[in-house]
């Protein structure tokens, strides 16, 4: 894959600003047609696209296949939006009429991550196209194949040259020439924390807007009076699917001592029956991490648990005889507290750390005693103490007696260093578009006369 460098950076953007005065005003109508169009595209080369993810990630084909689908469904829900998106408000004065409207911002990048890298592309580039701005996309350089069909099929798709540009590069040459770059008037950013960090001060000098979705060390809250055996399915499900790889993963189990026990008993049953193994056969359920630097990492948070004085319940290796790959065991933590690193730093791998706690507040302030602040996920039967917990929750988004399940007009996004700014419905919109406003005089009032 080519690895780009300032000069694609400076052709790709210079292309996105000559294309922007064409695709600005090009009718909400015929954006919702286009964006459609690619739509259609990506289902009917959703086998390719999911096959290619694999192959790129190490992401399980059962995940993927879904991954395609939810791209269409990115690229339809924004689509539908197309000709709305420039709607504002009408705020009349005495005197004076006053109405917003919105126009894209301008040339924009977008710059993902390598875990689920076309879903996560669709998700930034579906509500830029939608709103009338220009993109030049830098893909992650573990995962830079799908990028480039998703290109291909926008321009299948009859979207104009120069709206999307990809610039395949390493995040600190071709990553930062783009968010230094004066043309681009906003930076779409998924990734780490500390990158979320760098970005915004290679953008300083521009003055870029920022929308950033970063880690987490989400909690999943487990009360004894919940339904236990959803909440067990829903625990497993949100830190072992897309090999943990996700940055809504329920990677901290806060268990009520009560139930604990009993709960880890059933949890680690479970973690040693998941599937590992060969990524394109449907009946895996862990595949291989996508890089040996990454597998490296999440192996350090074994050593780290262990010494640190918690119980490694399940997992924990790279299995025997496994072959080539970077293949790692469903692990599981049991008895660990709130100040150890498995219980604060994200893992970003198939890596649960379970933690016992006795009274409500103490779940809450386990809950929030990190850093991050992205989602969260409640379970109980107690609808006064969903509400009520669930407000206290520092994060974005929190879920209650459920996995995360996506509604698109929702906000996605997190607190602290989580984030910042918030995706999805019109949110997008605000961070894709100026909102002007326009006060027009309904009469003659006196205008102050200076200089008379
Ligand atoms: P990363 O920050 O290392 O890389 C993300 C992207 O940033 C890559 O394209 C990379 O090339 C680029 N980059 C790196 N340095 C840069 C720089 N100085 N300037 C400009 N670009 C630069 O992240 P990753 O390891 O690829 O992805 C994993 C992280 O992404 C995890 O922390 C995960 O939680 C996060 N993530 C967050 C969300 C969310 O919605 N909050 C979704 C998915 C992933």
């Amino acid at each position: 894959m080519a690895s780009g460098g300032p000069g694609e950076v400076d052709a790709a953007a210079r292309a996105a600003t000559d294309a922007f005065a064409g695709w600005r005003e090009t009718t909400g109508t015929e954006r919702k047609r286009l964006l459609h169009r690619v739509a259609d595209l990506i289902e009917a080369n959703g086998e390719e696209i999911a096959l290619l993810e694999t192959c790129d990630t190490g992401q399980p084909i059962r995940f993927m296949s879904k991954a395609a689908a939810r791209a269409a469904e990115n690229f339809r829900f924004f689509a539908d939006r197309s000709e709305t998106a420039s709607d504002g408000l009408s705020l009349p004065a005495s005197g004076h009429l006053n109405y917003t409207l919105r126009q894209p911002i301008g040339p924009v990048c977008i710059i993902t991550p390598w875990n689920t890298p076309f879903m996560l592309s669709t998700w930034k580039m579906a509500p830029a196209l939608a709103a009338g701005c220009t993109v030049v996309h830098k893909p992650a350089e573990w995962s830079p194949v799908t990028a480039t069909r998703l290109a291909e099929l926008v321009h299948e798709a009859g979207i104009p040259p120069g709206v999307v540009n990809v610039v395949n590069g390493i995040g600190e040459t071709a990553g930062r020439a783009l968010t230094e770059h004066p043309d681009i008037r906003a930076i779409g950013f998924v990734g780490d924390t500390r990158t979320g960090r760098a970005i915004m001060r290679q953008g300083a000098e521009t003055l870029k807007r920022v929308h950033f979705e970063l880690g987490g060390k989400n909690p999943v809250v487990v009360f004894a009076d919940a339904d236990l055996d959803r909440a067990l399915d829903a625990t497993v499900f949100m830190i072992y699917s897309l090999n943990g790889e996700r940055c809504t993963s329920g990677s901290r189990v806060l268990v009520e001592r009560t139930v604990y026990d009993d709960f880890i008993a059933r949890l680690a049953e479970r973690v040693k029956r998941i599937r590992l193994g060969n990524p394109f056969d449907p009946a895996t359920e862990l595949g291989p991490l996508i890089h040996p630097q990454h597998l490296e990492k999440v192996q350090s948070y074994v050593t780290a648990g262990r010494q640190e004085g918690a119980t490694l319940i399940a997992g924990g290796r790279c299995p025997e005889n496994a072959g080539a790959g970077n293949y790692f065991e469903a692990t599981l933590f049991g008895d660990a507290d709130r100040f150890m690193r498995i219980a604060r730093e994200e893992v970003f791998g198939p890596f649960l750390t379970a933690i016992p706690f006795d009274t409500e507040q103490e779940a809450l302030e386990v809950a929030n005693d990190v850093d991050y602040g992205l989602a969260a996920y409640l379970w109980t039967s107690d609808v006064t103490r969903a509400h009520a917990f669930g407000q206290r929750l520092e994060a974005g988004m929190v879920w209650v007696n459920s996995e995360n399940v996506r509604h698109l007009p929702t906000p996605f996004g997190g607190m602290k260093s989580s984030g910042i700014g918030r995706d999805g419905g019109d949110y997008s919109f605000d961070f894709y578009m100026e909102t002007k406003n326009i006060d027009i005089a309904l009469d003659r009032h006196p205008v102050p006369k200076l200089g008379k």
